[in-house]
């Protein structure tokens, strides 16, 4: 079930161009899209790929599995892994450092160091950012250190969690969801279920409250519901319609466009949000003005030329969820691509991409959703497989196992 295996017709695409294939690629962003990017490139071109990765962070730190830190069943050394394997294994040169613009007619990625990089074909995996100026109160360096998204995976996920921890029994944790697409669409109901299992061990009179910007649970609803009805019963509170306006910092209130004030002991606002902010330096964000239109045959963006992006920053097709294994799966079609590509060759006609989401429901019972998406020549996008993927029928241990293999499995196809 570890599913971060491509798919067989990009494989094969690669090992017929691999030998021909030179040149020199810039990778911004080492998360999911990015360092499995830089890997595949120097592994299917049998070296012959220049590769580079900038990357500010010392290492990889996981989204995936990072809501157990705030249950308390797991640390971030935990979702901690270094990028060493893929400077040792794969001769990917990694700088440590951020992109902070891009020439795209002379080919040059601009560093904060002051050091630029030539290209020939760049790759931009840098994420999201979340638009916290869409919540007025929420601008300034002080009230984000208050009021914490824990979006990425790091310091904040940690403080967030000592803010839990701080909590009263009795208090109320409330989350607000923004309006889709966002990072991980089931991220912010397993968040609710990890803070309600840490609560009705440590603290069980207090309460979770998701208040989600859209109409209903966006991922795998019927199965955090009965979670929340049965595990959580009395803990877990779930308010649907509740768009964001803004925020109080001082009362910790959340304040919506229709909905009254709700105020609680901890605040956990997950903003809207867009492609990182190197993508709108390339001129690649295309898509309502957050998100970046791609070709789903090379991940090359519809607008600019040499230029690919991939993960939580592109404008996804139907049925496609931000999310890590996404990433990865993008990261592979676009590496492919990539290599045939610079080898003068064309890229594989039909790709086809897989996704398996795990929720943790307990420390240890997890649910699944899974899908596969496939290239259609005709509508020049991809589709999801109908029949293909599906739902958990219940929550249990097994899938626990799965989702823990999961996440070793993708690290180490990603890293190592
Ligand atoms: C709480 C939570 C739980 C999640 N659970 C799951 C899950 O169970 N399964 C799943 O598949 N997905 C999950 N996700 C979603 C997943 O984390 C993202 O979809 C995935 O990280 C997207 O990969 P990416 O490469 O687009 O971005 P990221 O992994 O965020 O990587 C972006 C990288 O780019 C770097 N960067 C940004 N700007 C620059 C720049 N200018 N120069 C250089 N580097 C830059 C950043 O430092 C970062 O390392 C979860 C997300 C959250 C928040």
């Amino acid at each position: 079930m570890g599913g971060a295996a491509v798919a067989s017709s990009t494989l094969f695409g690669c090992a017929t161009t691999a030998s021909a294939a030179r040149g020199r690629v810039v990778v911004v962003g080492g998360g999911y899209g990015g360092a499995t990017a830089a890997k595949y490139i120097r592994m299917w071109s049998d070296g012959a790929i220049d590769v580079t990765l900038v990357e500010p962070d010392a290492s990889f730190v996981s989204c995936p599995l990072s809501n157990l830190i705030l249950g308390g069943s797991k640390t971030l050394a935990d979702i901690t892994v270094s990028y060493e394997g893929l400077v040792r294994n794969h001769g990917v040169k990694l700088v440590r450092d951020t992109a902070n613009a891009v020439d795209v007619d002379a080919r040059i990625v601009r560093l904060a160091s002051g050091q630029q990089l030539r290209y020939d074909r760049l790759v931009l995996s840098p994420g999201i950012d979340v638009l916290s100026d869409k919540v007025p109160s929420l601008k300034s360096a002080e009230a984000q250190a208050q009021i914490l998204h824990a979006w990425k995976a790091g310091p904040q996920t940690v403080a967030l969690r000592r803010q839990l921890e701080a909590m009263p029994d009795g208090g109320v944790f409330a989350i607000s969801i923004p309006v889709a697409p966002y990072r991980c669409p089931p991220g912010p109901y397993e968040r609710a279920c990890q803070a309600a299992w840490y609560f009705k061990r440590a603290k069980p009179r207090s309460k979770v409250l998701i208040l989600d910007g859209n109409g209903d649970v966006t991922s795998k609803g019927p199965l955090f519901k009965k979670a929340w009805a049965e595990e959580y019963k009395g803990i877990v509170e779930y308010r649907p319609n509740y768009v964001l306006t803004d925020v109080d910092v001082a009362t910790k209130t959340a304040k919506f466009d229709v909905q009254d004030n709700v105020t609680a002991d901890v605040l956990n606002v997950i903003p809207p949000q867009g492609a990182s902010a190197i993508a709108r330096s390339a001129g690649v964000v295309t898509a309502n003005d957050r998100w970046c239109d791609v070709d789903f045959l090379t991940f090359e963006s519809v607008k600019v030329k040499n230029v690919h992006v991939l993960g939580d920053a592109i404008q996804i097709a139907t049925g496609m969820p931000k999310s890590g294994h996404m990433a990865n799966q993008h990261a592979k079609v676009c590496a492919a691509a990539v290599v045939a590509l610079l080898a003068g060759e064309a890229p594989d006609p039909a790709p086809v991409l897989n996704n398996t989401c795990y929720s943790f429901i307990t420390d240890k019972d997890v649910v699944h959703i899974c899908s596969v998406h496939q290239y259609d020549r005709e509508k020049k996008t991809l589709v999801p497989v109908q029949g293909a993927g599906g739902l958990s029928p219940q929550m249990s241990e097994v899938e626990g196992r799965y989702a823990f293999n999961w996440a070793k499995n993708i690290w180490a196809d990603t890293l190592a």
